[in-house]
């Protein structure tokens, strides 16, 4: 299979539109048999549930050419899982496991041309979502419902390596504490724009959240959940009912654990006690784990001993093992790697 003519090293994270995207549609209680289409655009009534009542929850994950020259996913399982969480928080039919299971299938192989090849850093993104897609004035779930998936080539993250960066201690809050947090709902980041533009403006690279009742312990940022290393070289990763259950947050403490004979915790962790560790990284899909080198808490300084320069040393272990798990070069735990082709 011939690939695009794309400069894959130099692509950004930007939408870059493919050949194919899947598309099923819920309608008088049941999902249809879904199809790939070409069409990129969607028609839908101005008086769609998704856009009076924002009624719709995401998924990402991605694709990408191991060592051997394979094409696979990484635990798309979970992510499957994930969304029935989601669409069960917002009133929504939940997308069986095993079909999102073989959309993601379907969607990679129609647009292989597109999976950035093995060592250049890029990867294929995956965007699973779904959406309330009938008119509803009286505020009430929709009735119909589509469920997509598209797929955009995404370049590497880091181009020149994983500069740390610098977070602050938002006066925002991104989660109620018995709200939405812990589904992957666009509602929550339609909340966060503001704080990001704000953060940007004054310098900052990403805002970190307090748990909004006591605003005393850390959460995570706005599409990120955080891990932090103590000096001794533990796994440290904040515990609270409204924080995303991150994939690559869950997979990193395993690995921490298995591959490296690390110990790892989950608990509740103060902003007090932050001062305190040798370093602090956020994780998700897209960039794996980004070093954060410093957190300001309103003019209040907390800088990690690992510096401004590069990853802290456990951290640079935890990237190196789980991209190398994701990349074929590390043997996988049964059931991480999905291989699509
Ligand atoms: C998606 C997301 C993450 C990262 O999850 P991954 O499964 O690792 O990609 C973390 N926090 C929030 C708020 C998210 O939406």
């Amino acid at each position: 299979m011939e690939k695009k003519n794309i400069d894959w090293a130099n692509i950004g994270f930007g939408y870059i539109q493919t050949d194919y995207r899947y598309v099923s549609q819920y309608k008088d209680g049941a999902w249809d048999e879904g199809a790939l289409i070409t069409d990129p655009t969607i028609t839908l009534s101005e008086c769609a549930c998704v856009l009076q009542y924002a009624q719709t929850c995401f998924e990402g994950l991605k694709a990408y050419t191991t060592e051997d020259g394979h094409i696979v996913a990484f635990r798309p399982d979970l992510n499957a899982e994930r969304m029935m969480n989601s669409a069960a928080g917002l009133e929504m039919p939940p997308f069986p496991k095993e079909r999102f299971i073989d959309a993601v299938q379907k969607v990679v192989e129609a647009n292989a041309a597109y999976v950035p090849p093995y060592g250049s850093g890029a990867s294929l993104y995956l965007r699973p979502y779904m959406f309330g897609f009938n008119s509803v004035i009286g505020v009430k779930p929709a009735t119909e419902y589509q469920f997509r998936i598209f797929a955009t080539p995404v370049g590497p993250y880091f181009k020149g390596g994983a500069k740390p960066i610098t977070i602050r201690v938002s006066d925002f809050d991104r989660a109620a504490p018995r709200g939405t947090g812990h589904i992957k709902a666009g509602l929550n980041y339609a909340m966060s724009l503001h704080a990001i533009v704000d953060a940007h403006n004054q310098g900052f690279d990403e805002n970190v959240y307090l748990d909004p009742g006591t605003r005393t312990k850390i959460e995570e940022t706005g599409g990120a959940n955080l891990i932090f290393i103590t000096k001794d070289n533990k796994v440290v990763t904040p515990k609270s009912s409204s924080i995303l259950p991150s994939i690559t947050r869950r997979s990193i403490l395993q690995a921490a654990r298995d591959y490296l004979g690390l110990e790892t915790e989950e608990r509740e962790i103060l902003l007090e006690e932050v001062k305190d560790f040798a370093e602090c990284g956020l994780c998700g899909t897209a960039a794996v784990i980004s070093p954060v080198g410093k957190i300001v808490d309103h003019g209040n300084e907390i800088c990690f001993p690992s510096g401004m320069e590069k990853m802290g040393p456990v951290t640079q272990k935890l990237y190196d093992t789980l991209t190398g798990i994701q990349m074929g070069r590390i043997k996988a735990p049964e059931g991480w790697i999905k291989v699509i082709q």
